[in-house]
């Protein structure tokens, strides 16, 4: 009779798909103790800023070390500052005027944001600005302006704050969206209220802020503009027949954050890197309190996904060392905006250039085992078939349609890809879009994504494998060189 371990191995040669059904590396067990610390009450939902952060970054920070990673957030130490600003409203003024009349305005149809406590403009000209889509604003100054923009652009064009960014450097000291009608005003103004957190190295206006459709249309038109116009492909920003005095007085809260990164030398001295993240942080302490549960843990956004980064760092480290150095980052300010990730991508601890290729991990501790792999960002990088390749080399059945792609840009990866670093999320949680929709309904970023609800990780521990598998072939020249 055949031994046990001969048959198998035997069975393994004629059938390797059957590969996939030997017990996984990965145990699902440790990532499981990671969600349990990360998504714990005592670490308050890991807001940046808070105590909750300090114990996160302690905890990756220790798992790096123990795994044996080395710090590469520069100098030697494991975290990256990230400088952040918070904003909330504390009250202004604003007088409109047209030909020296008063314009009136209800005061609740706008919100406004300082960059320094208190802004002021007085009798500044208001340009209405349409879209200020780049090629509209060639050659138009903007000095000491108040620019009124339209939230909205047509698809393809830079988004908002990018157009926002182009007024501030054409002078403006003022920049005021008018919104569209998709998104509720009360909505608009509930968010400023909240507060509005910006990386301390934005480039802004003095002052920003946001004004409600009908509210925008009547005051441009009072002007003598008008918004409809705005929609015409040859429109040019138009000076209006009006000034506004503005008294804008904001609470401004600096403070600093951190990413963490940690290094695994590759053998071969390629001054190249393949860059695993995911986001640390996030809402924190969410509920009043009255509220019973007031702590939003995130136990699957995105404990979930520090804990498989860990995990593959430890593998990885295990096995032969692959050629290309290795990055593990955990980023802050996701959350508010994937905010650590652009701080990174603005200021990177390895050139950009040198990044041949990034894996975001982020919320992937929802489907079973068994999901086809899908890619968030299919078709717009050049890794798919690598990633396609590698799923079905472990016997993993690939989705090749673009339906996870809705959630691109709202994720770190996105940041990363658009500064030139092919960066993709692969997994089977954005396979199956009803397991997904399910999460995002029900308890996504509510009190309810915590350790109360049974942690789904078989089909994580089968996406670890496969974003293992995936660096490896990343980290290996003779597998992957980066389209330059
Ligand atoms: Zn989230």
């Amino acid at each position: 009779m055949i031994s046990k371990v001969w048959l198998r191995a035997a069975l393994l040669l004629l059938f390797p798909a059957a590969l996939s059904a030997q017990p996984l590396a990965v145990s699902v067990e440790q990532m499981r103790r990671h969600i349990e610390v990360l998504a714990s009450d005592a670490f308050e939902g890991r807001e940046p800023g808070t105590e909750g952060e300090n114990k996160t970054l302690r905890y990756i920070a220790g798992q790096f070390q123990e795994i044996g990673l080395e710090p590469a957030a520069g100098d030697g130490d494991w975290y990256q500052p990230v400088p952040l600003v918070e904003r909330t409203p504390f009250g202004h003024l604003a007088l409109w005027a047209s030909k020296g009349a008063p314009v009136e305005f209800d005061r609740k149809d706008i919100v406004f944001l300082g960059t320094e406590a208190r802004e002021t403009t007085n009798d500044a000209p208001v340009w209405f600005v349409g879209q200020a889509l780049p090629e509209q604003l060639a050659g138009v100054n903007l000095d000491g302006a108040v620019a009124l923009i339209l939230y909205d652009a047509p698809e393809g064009a830079p988004g908002y704050s990018k157009r926002a960014e182009a007024l501030t450097k054409a002078g403006a000291a003022a920049v005021i969206a008018i919104m569209g009608d998709d998104i509720p005003w009360p909505a608009v103004t509930g968010s400023y209220k909240r507060g509005q957190t910006k990386l301390g190295t934005d480039s802004r206006a003095p002052i920003t802020g946001a004004m409600a459709l009908g509210a925008g249309e009547r005051l441009v038109r009072t002007g003598g503009g008008d918004v409809a116009s705005a929609r015409a492909i040859a429109f040019r920003p138009v000076p209006l027949d009006l000034t506004a005095s503005l008294d804008v007085s904001t609470q401004v809260r600096p403070y600093t954050s951190h990413n963490v990164i940690g290094r695994l030398s590759g053998s071969g001295e390629t001054g190249e890197s393949v860059l695993y993240l995911g986001h640390w942080d996030h809402l924190g302490i969410c509920r009043p309190e009255s509220a019973k549960d007031r702590i939003c843990n995130g136990a699957v956004d995105n404990a979930s996904g520090i804990a498989m980064l860990i995990e593959i760092a430890r593998a990885v480290a295990d096995g032969p060392r692959p050629v290309r150095d290795l990055l593990f980052m955990g980023t802050t300010a996701e959350e508010m905006g994937l905010l650590g990730a652009e701080y990174f991508g603005a200021h990177p601890t390895v050139p950009l250039e040198t990044l041949v290729a990034a894996i975001n991990i982020d919320t992937v501790a929802i489907a079973g085992a068994g999901e086809p792999v899908a890619i968030v960002g299919r078709g717009t990088t050049p890794l798919d078939p690598l990633v396609d390749a590698t799923a079905r080399a472990l016997g993993r059945a690939v989705d090749t349609d673009t339906e996870a792609n809705a959630f691109v840009q709202r994720q770190d990866g996105w940041v990363l890809t658009r500064a030139g670093v092919p960066t993709v999320m692969v997994g089977g949680s954005f396979a199956n879009m009803k397991i997904l929709e399910d999460f995002l309904r029900g308890p996504y970023h509510k009190p309810g994504d915590d350790l109360d609800r049974p942690l789904v990780l078989e089909g994580a521990a089968e996406d670890t494998e496969l974003l293992i598998a995936l660096g490896r072939k990343l980290a290996d020249p003779e597998e992957y060189q980066p389209r330059r």
